[in-house]
């Protein structure tokens, strides 16, 4: 017999326990005290068998709780600026596309990098736009990096990144010996043609600017034209992370309405349920209306993105074991020998782990030495996704048709990250990269196995969930340690996030990606700068390099 036939005379106090609690918290009231208070006066109903009503515990509650703390200031607050589009847009639908996310370019940082040189080839393109005679007064291109970027930027190689997009490389096609040429030959000067005019750029133009000062993003750099001490072209630029860039007066292309509007995954997902269809079929049909390219076409950059993962992986596990990536850590190249230990039948029972991390360590050790990754969503995290794919193609052979879709589910995944919290480490830690690489990876996996759409954001839900909180401190401001590991154990976690998501009662997950997005977006706020990208803190601090 049921609570309900029973009646309230027979009322089992435990059969309802969320009744327990009150999950309003009055407006000024400590939330931690006023949630105990409730949740003893709950207690005590169960043992004595008389039930207040919620409303009446909650008067209790609030009246002997601890007034809210007020808000602890500043140094956490991301000096993040209210008019930049990556905080406009969480008001409307998600209109990213998988062209604009998923971005193929050299390491080792998405935002440290591939922004950089996608800022500083659109400044080159726009100096070749201004008229003759303007241009024939130019005598100089200067760049100023700022906030995090000049905090970190040496080690990721933004001053490289930043004098390539210069002289007209653009991420997708630059050849990586041409950045590590500069490195190795630092001194280097190039001509740059704009109109009849040639001017002489080399890394002295790139100039380490303020770490710390009053920025409308952490990733602020400007780029100018000069003529002697006049300016002729200035722009003010940010990386806004997973290489999307922006500058001062963005406005965001305009783009044709999606055929499923969402901004929620509870709202992409009623789309999936509502048509019998999957999370993946739904943003391919997004795609297709919101940029007007067919099915072919759509699944034709899916197809070079995923082709780019698995070389990614196949390089980085070609790479000698003796192998010593770039920089002052020294770090020997692991992917390959943890790969061949895998593989030995001796520890057949870990291969399925070993293997797993081995190609996310290859992926990510591509990166950390400047090669070209894709952003999944960012360099630092271009490890995790290229692990599942490779697994998923390469190990276990499953349709690339079930691949392609699993891609698209896990840019949903992501876009919902950027869209309500951030993928930028400088404004939200390592939980904005790994973690929703992790969450990508998760919701990849589950749609490559046929899992219902509730199961793929329990996955990506439950793999992110596991990553809040986690700050990012490079050690030297490489993108090393702990970042290429950290990438094996967001693609292991992904894996774990799917098996426990396809093997619980879906409908009894208790939380919901959405509730983990908002944490994510919070705790990016609450968490002190010092673990945000800017090497001064954590593992940066305790590492000694000698
Ligand atoms: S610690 Fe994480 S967020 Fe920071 S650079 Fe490394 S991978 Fe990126």
């Amino acid at each position: 017999m049921s609570n309900k036939e029973a009646g309230n005379s027979a009322r089992d106090p435990l059969a309802e326990t969320h009744e327990l609690m009150t999950p309003e918290v009055p407006h000024g009231i400590d939330r931690r005290s006023f949630l105990m208070r409730s949740a003893v006066g709950g207690a005590a109903a169960v043992m004595t068998g008389c039930a207040p009503k919620p409303d009446e515990r909650a008067a209790t509650a609030a009246a002997t709780a601890k007034p809210e703390a007020p808000a602890a200031p500043g140094p956490s607050e991301p000096p993040l600026s209210a008019d930049l589009n990556v905080v406009l847009k969480g008001k409307g639908p998600v209109l990213t596309t998988v062209e604009e996310f998923y971005k193929v370019g050299p390491g080792p940082s998405s935002s440290h990098t591939i922004g950089p040189m996608r800022i500083t080839y659109d400044f080159y393109q726009r100096a070749t736009k201004l008229p003759a005679d303007q241009l024939a007064k130019a005598t100089k291109l200067q760049v100023n990096l700022f906030g995090s970027l000049s905090a970190t930027g040496k080690g990721h190689g933004t001053e490289r990144a930043a004098l390539a997009g210069l002289v007209g490389h653009e991420p997708a096609t630059v050849d990586p010996k041409f950045l590590d040429g500069l490195r190795d030959k630092p001194d280097q000067v190039f001509p740059v043609k704009l109109g009849s005019k040639s001017i002489d750029v080399s890394l002295k133009d790139v100039i380490y600017d303020a770490t710390k000062g009053d920025f409308k993003h952490p990733n602020t750099m400007t780029v100018k034209l000069l003529a002697g001490d006049q300016v002729v072209l200035e722009q003010e630029y940010y990386s806004v992370g997973g290489g999307f860039i922006e500058w001062k007066g963005y406005t965001p292309p305009k783009k044709n309405d999606p055929k499923y509007p969402f901004r929620t995954m509870k709202e992409l997902r009623t789309h999936a349920d509502t048509t019998k269809t999957t999370i993946g079929k739904i943003m391919l049909a997004n795609e297709m209306s919101i940029t007007g390219k067919s099915e072919a076409e759509v699944y034709a950059w899916v197809d070079k993105v995923i082709n780019a993962m698995v070389a990614t992986v196949k390089s980085g596990l070609a790479m000698p074991e003796d192998d010593v990536l770039p920089g002052p850590i020294k770090l020997h190249s692991k992917a390959a020998t943890v790969y061949t230990r895998a593989m030995d039948d001796k520890y057949q029972a870990d291969r399925g782990i070993g293997v797993l991390s081995a190609f996310a360590l290859a992926a990510s050790e591509e990166n950390g030495r400047g090669h070209l990754v894709i952003t999944a969503p960012t360099g630092g995290s271009a490890g995790v996704m290229p692990s599942l794919v490779y697994g998923l193609l390469e190990v276990r052979k499953v349709d690339r048709q079930k691949v392609r879709e699993g891609m698209l589910a896990a840019a949903a995944v992501g876009y919902l990250c950027k869209h309500h919290a951030t993928l930028s480490a400088a404004e939200g830690g390592c939980q904005a990269e790994i973690g929703v690489a992790s969450a990508m990876a998760a919701a990849l996996t589950a749609t490559v196995f046929d899992a219902p759409s509730l199961v793929v954001e329990n996955a990506a839900e439950s793999a992110l969930q596991h990553h809040l909180g986690m700050t990012c401190d490079p050690v030297a401001g490489y993108v090393q340690v702990p970042c290429i590991e950290r990438c094996a154990f967001g693609a292991v976690k992904a894996w774990t996030a799917y098996a426990i998501a396809s093997n619980e009662i879906a409908s009894r997950h208790r939380v919901d990606f959405d509730a983990t997005v908002a944490a994510l977006a919070q705790t990016a706020k609450d968490m002190n700068t010092k673990y945000k990208e800017t090497s001064e803190a954590g593992l940066a601090l305790s590492v000694v390099l000698c």
